[in-house]
């Protein structure tokens, strides 16, 4: 996936030239495809706007057939002249709105599908930082945006232009000391667009950002619901929502009142120069300097000019939305993939399963002052079962997102047979690797959907073996439509084991040579424990495995349990070699075994 943009330096966001070149570069990049198609736009367009400046021209003569001349057969021609122009003029408008849409369509579907592709890949480091409603605005209302400012606004600014040049320039030929007076108010219009503009784009920019957070609530309360109820803060939530979207209404109101302001200031500059000038060439005509048809067609053309005017102040706000949302979307596709493929990435065809952490220090990247890991160093060889263990916080999730290389090392490295994490293909290295995590998540689609995730070429029998062997078979042959149940959002329509139980179908299915397994039974009852159990030592016969369980009964058997405390390996052996040493791992055991053998002593 090549890089659409280098990563931006950090700017004033209310920098307009930085906003314009972002712009233009988004426009360039994508719209280069279609060039041709926009370039017979373009003389799509040439010809309609001409056409439509004739119009004022042969409606002059019209009116001079009618009353200067008072010739009927001249009257008729210059009627069937006028149809005939209003007939090309209307096809080639056909063409010029049918292509600039389209282009403008594709170029915004090519924007969402690259921006996805680029999201997809960026490092959980990136998305540890930012809220998923947050990038959903931007992929939805900035895009909607970039999208009318490419289509509607691009045809229609051109357009104008076409008008405003054409309609002035005959203003002159039709006469030329008129045409100086109007001409003579456009710097006070340039002058109020510079200053309404920078207003209105720097509190475009405060909308959206409030829009963006008051999504990024949206969606965390949504897919939180049950928090949220269960702790009756529906009100809290609904405070916070409401909080943003007034904050973003009390910009969008002085938006519309210095929007407001700059309509009503360019009104009243126009409309009254134009009076002035109806009254002069009134004043001519009366003089007889002037003909009726004239006049009229000078009347014309200043409408003409005064309308393209007025839609330039209104498009000039519009350009200005379009830049701030091109320039977040420029933002996103300019964040750098932290974790990608070195230049000379090597291919992992086949892998043993060989794990080794070699002194490896690490730290978050957003508190690198904070050591999370200090001189790990793990050796586990293919086949073999290792077991984290240790107290909360103590850096055993850490660890095993290193392995399928979530994060980076901040020194020393971690190694697959032998090969480092950094010099592998990344892909290669993930296709290597399962992951069976604590919470599991499911999409919305059917079991049989959820399991082939893990392989997406599955066939049925394939899907359906794994899921036998992961003891998911008979619960899913109970539901009504059993392979095709559909799960509910994130699986909410089954039970804790029950996905669980999927998720090792999924792992089953993928088929790695080295597993993870996170706290994969922590939150089940006994009997989805046994059922689990059963499943996950299937899924582990063979495999390199990483198991981190708070239940220190499910890593009796592990072939070395490793005992981590603030970030460092202190004791590592078997269950029984690490009870004889009277260590943490002693200290946690009894403890566990004193807990539960209160409650339930069968549990160990
Ligand atoms: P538990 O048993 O409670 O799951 P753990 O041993 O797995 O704990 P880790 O999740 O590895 O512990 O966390 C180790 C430390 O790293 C903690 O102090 C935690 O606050 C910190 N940490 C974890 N994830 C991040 C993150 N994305 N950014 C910054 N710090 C983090």
């Amino acid at each position: 996936m090549p890089r659409r943009f280098d990563p931006l330096p950090k700017q004033d966001p209310f920098d307009k030239k930085a906003a314009a070149r972002d712009a233009w570069r988004l426009f360039l990049r994508y719209g280069r495809p279609y060039l041709g198609s926009f370039l017979l736009a373009v003389g799509c367009l040439l010809v309609a706007g001409g056409l439509a400046l004739s119009f004022p021209y042969f409606v002059g003569k019209l009116v001079d057939s009618a009353f200067t001349y008072k010739d009927l057969s001249r009257l008729n021609e210059t009627l069937v002249l006028l149809v005939g122009i209003l007939t090309v003029q209307a096809i080639f408008s056909f063409g010029r709105t049918y292509l600039i849409n389209s282009i403008g369509e594709q170029l915004v579907a090519d924007i969402r599908e690259d921006l996805y592709a680029h999201l997809m890949r960026l490092s959980l480091n990136f998305f540890a930082n930012r809220r998923v409603g947050e990038l959903t605005s931007r992929i939805s209302s900035d895009i909607t945006v970039l999208q009318s400012g490419t289509t509607a606004n691009l045809a229609e600014g051109l357009r104008q232009i076409i008008v405003l040049t054409g309609g002035v320039t005959l203003m002159f030929v039709t006469n030329a000391r008129l045409s100086l007076i109007l001409l003579s108010i456009i710097p006070f219009l340039v002058v109020a667009a510079a200053v309404f503009g920078k207003r209105i784009r720097r509190i475009s920019t405060r909308v959206q950002d409030k829009l963006g957070e008051a999504a990024g609530i949206l969606d965390e309360s949504l897919s939180s619901i049950r928090t949220v109820q269960s702790f009756t803060n529906e009100e809290y939530e609904i405070q916070r929502y409401r909080t943003q979207i007034r904050g973003s209404l009390r910009e969008a109101v002085r938006r519309a009142l210095a929007r407001g302001g700059f309509n009503a200031f360019i009104v009243f500059v126009l409309f009254n120069g134009i009076v002035l000038l109806l009254w002069l060439s009134g004043k001519q005509a009366i003089e007889g300097t002037m003909s009726v048809g004239q006049v009229t067609s000078f009347f014309l053309y200043t409408s003409v000019v005064g309308t393209a005017l007025g839609a330039f102040t209104e498009l000039s706000g519009e350009f200005n939305q379009t830049l701030g949302a091109s320039r977040r979307v420029v933002e996103l596709f300019g964040t750098p993939l932290e974790i990608a493929d070195a230049a000379d990435a090597q291919p992992l065809a086949r892998v043993k399963g060989n794990v080794e952490f070699r002194d490896v220090v690490f730290a978050y990247p957003g508190r690198s002052d904070v050591p999370v890991l200090k001189n790990v160093s793990i050796t586990a060889r293919s086949g073999e079962v290792i077991a984290l263990v240790g107290p909360s916080g103590a850096g055993k999730s850490t660890v095993i997102s290193l392995i399928p290389r979530f994060y980076d090392v901040q020194s020393g490295s971690i190694l697959v047979d032998g090969v480092d994490v950094r010099q592998c293909k990344l892909h290669d290295l993930r296709r290597h690797i399962g992951i069976v995590p604590q919470e599991t998540t499911l999409f919305s689609g059917t079991i049989r959907e959820n399991i082939a995730y893990g392989k997406l070429t599955a066939t049925t029998e394939q899907v359906e073996a794994a899921a036998q062997a992961a003891n998911a078979h008979d619960f899913i042959m109970a539901f009504p439509d059993g392979y095709g149940t559909l799960v509910g959002e994130r699986g909410v329509k089954l039970s804790g084991g029950q996905r669980q139980r999927i998720a090792i179908a999924r792992a089953i299915l993928k088929n790695p040579e080295i597993l993870i397994l996170d706290e994969a039974t922590s939150s089940l009852d006994s009997e989805s424990e046994g059922l689990v159990q059963t499943a996950l030592e299937a899924l582990m016969r063979g495999r390199t495995t990483f198991v981190i369980a708070h239940r220190l009964s499910t890593v009796r058997n592990a072939d070395r349990i490793l005992v981590m405390e603030a970030g460092q390996i202190v004791e590592s052996g078997t269950h029984e070699r690490l009870l004889e040493q009277n260590g943490l791992y002693r200290k946690l055991y009894s403890l566990q075994f004193r807990e539960l053998d209160e409650f339930s002593p069968s549990e160990l």
